[in-house]
């Protein structure tokens, strides 16, 4: 068991589009279960290989509830075919130690990936439930894109990395997501 060392928000790599990976090599299954070993040293719910330092497209998840048996999944070269609605909630991420915000995401995904032995999967997520959400963060790890370009509340962010010592927010980066903020909006509104 090997934990490795996170690569925190500020470290140009994380912003990189990360590269398919061609061959499921032993290096690679290696290198996915000390990040299974590395996610759950630190207590996460998912880990993307740039976090650790390889810009390849793996991800690793594991939303099992504490009362529940471990049940990492390791997703490599995965693409998101279908998302629809919204949802939003507070996220963290390993590379933003102790920084939650509020961010936008699709309510249902569903993704295609490859398992360790090269054999195609498919995931389907719904109502943005933890799995969904972690997919989705997952994902945009291997596009060099992080949770907080997804902010609700640019203010908040700001102020949530000042007090946790991280660099501030690129704006340039910030994702517009108008529908989804629209049908936000619109189902606050249905719920008062
Ligand atoms: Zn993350």
């Amino acid at each position: 068991m090997t934990i490795l060392k996170l690569v925190k928000y500020g470290e140009p790599s994380l912003r990189q589009k990360s590269k398919e990976i061609s061959k499921i090599s032993k290096k690679i299954q290696i290198l996915a279960e000390n990040m299974i070993d590395t996610m759950y040293k630190n207590n996460g719910v998912g880990l993307a290989a740039p976090q650790v330092g390889e810009n390849i497209r793996m991800f690793v998840i594991d939303v099992s509830k504490d009362n529940e048996p471990f049940n990492p999944i390791v997703f490599i070269n995965p693409k998101i075919i279908e998302k629809s609605g919204a949802s939003h909630d507070k996220e963290g991420c390993l590379s933003f130690p102790n920084a939650f915000v509020d961010v936008r995401r699709y309510a249902n995904v569903k993704v295609k990936a490859l398992n360790l032995n090269g054999k195609p999967f498919i995931t389907e997520a719904k109502d943005g439930s933890l799995l969904s959400r972690a997919l989705q963060h997952e994902y945009d790890h291997l596009d060099g894109i992080l949770f907080i370009d997804h902010s609700r509340n640019v203010f908040e962010t700001i102020d949530v990395l000042e007090k946790n010592n991280l660099p501030p927010i690129d704006k340039t980066k910030m994702i517009d997501e108008p529908d989804i903020e629209e049908e936000l909006l619109n189902k606050a509104e249905n719920d008062e």
